[in-house]
This record gives structure tokens, C-alpha cells and sequence, in this order.
């Protein structure tokens, strides 16, 4: 009696493990191919990737034909201190105005809508000399140079140096702490003021992200 029982158990075992077997396979990640499962873009993502670069594309042809003027400054500087005079590139042509955190930062005083360049601490923190001359102590590019070192090298001008250092600080003001790595765009109209404050003697000019190599 008890040697039956003792076999009917062990064979009932005998099933159990077959049926744990079965299951380990069952989930042990090995499938028969299905091309659902490669790691291509659904239909939607692919329509989603195509519309994000024409935009871009779109956007990046209007701030050109700002650029060359083909489509006239009263059209897109909605406050009134942006000029294409002192820009370097067509990227350069956007008005604080087309930033949301530009608009974001004037709401603090009262007026999303005014001149990002009339934020109260703009002259301060960015057209002030001494206070761009502290700051760039211990300001690197991105290689790891210093800005203070390059301008005392004579690498730089003066105003370069110090109109590199204002590009900075206006993130800063703006964005509060940044690395250097990373770059939020400069408005028109913070260029035109920072560069006019600091004008080169040549009229040559370098956008944000040339200054930070
Ligand atoms: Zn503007
Ligand atoms: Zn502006």
C-alpha cells in the first residue's frame, strides 16, 4: 500500500516537473520571430519624425529669409529692439518675444509682453563691465579654457572677451545656472544691445556658440 502511494507520488512529481518545464520555456524570452517585436518606428512615430524635421527645415528657412532681410524686421520683432545689423547668422534672428521664457521672465515684473532686454537686472548682469570681469573668474568654454585667460593672452579683444562673458550671463539671468555644455538661444534683441554696448572695431561679430569652443 505504501509502496503504491509512493509511486503514484513520485509519478504525479514527474508530471509537476514536466509542467514546470513547460512553463520555463513558456517564459524563458525565446519566441518564435515576429516582426512586431523589431525595434522599428511605428507608422506614427515615422509620420511624427518626418513632420518635427519639416518644421525644423520650415523653421530654420524663415530665420533666413529674416536674416537676408527678404522678409522685413517689422514683420517678426514684436518688440521693437531686435536689428539685423550686428547679427552674425540666420539663427540669431529670432525676437524675445518667439521665447517662451523670455515672455517668462518679464511676467515676474508685471509685463510678459516687454523687451526681454528691460528686465530689471539686464544692464546689470549683462552690459556691466566689473560685474562681467567677476564673473568670468572661473567661467570655462566648452574645451576648458578660460575666457579671463584667453582675453589676458591676447586671444581675444577686450570686447569680445566681455561680450562672450554677457552671452553668459544672460542665460544665466535667465535659465539660472548653466554648464557650459548646454545653450538656450539668444533673442535678436539681446545680442543687438549686448553687441552695441561692446562694439568690435571691425564689425566682426561671433555668435554665442562660436564664443564657447
Ligand atoms: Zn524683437
Ligand atoms: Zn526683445
Amino acid at each position: 500500500m505504501s509502496s503504491s502511494s509512493d509511486f503514484s507520488s513520485s509519478s504525479s512529481g514527474s508530471e509537476a516537473e514536466e509542467i514546470f518545464y513547460e512553463e520555463i520555456v513558456e517564459f524563458s524570452g525565446i519566441v518564435p520571430y515576429d516582426e512586431d517585436l523589431e525595434p522599428l518606428a511605428t507608422p506614427e512615430e515615422a509620420a511624427e519624425h518626418e513632420a518635427r524635421m519639416t518644421e525644423e527645415a520650415e523653421i530654420e528657412r524663415l530665420y533666413q529669409a529674416r536674416f537676408t532681410q527678404e522678409v522685413e524686421l517689422a514683420a517678426w520683432c514684436l518688440c521693437s529692439n531686435c536689428s539685423v545689423a550686428l547679427a552674425t547668422k540666420a539663427e540669431e534672428c529670432q525676437c524675445c518675444q518667439e521665447i517662451d521664457r523670455c515672455g517668462e521672465g518679464m511676467d515676474q515684473f508685471g509685463d510678459p509682453k516687454r523687451c526681454i532686454t528691460l528686465h530689471p537686472g539686464f544692464k546689470e548682469v549683462c552690459l556691466s563691465k566689473h560685474v562681467l570681469e567677476v564673473a568670468a573668474l572661473g567661467l570655462k568654454t566648452k574645451s576648458g579654457k578660460s575666457y579671463k585667460t584667453m582675453f589676458i593672452q591676447g586671444q581675444r579683444t577686450e570686447e569680445e572677451f566681455l561680450r562672450a562673458v554677457a552671452y553668459r550671463q544672460f542665460t544665466r539671468l535667465l535659465w539660472d545656472y548653466i554648464g557650459s555644455s548646454r545653450h538656450y538661444p539668444l533673442p535678436c534683441c539681446a545680442y543687438n544691445k549686448i553687441r552695441k554696448h561692446f562694439p568690435d572695431e571691425k564689425g566682426q561679430y561671433r555668435g554665442f556658440e562660436d564664443d564657447d569652443i
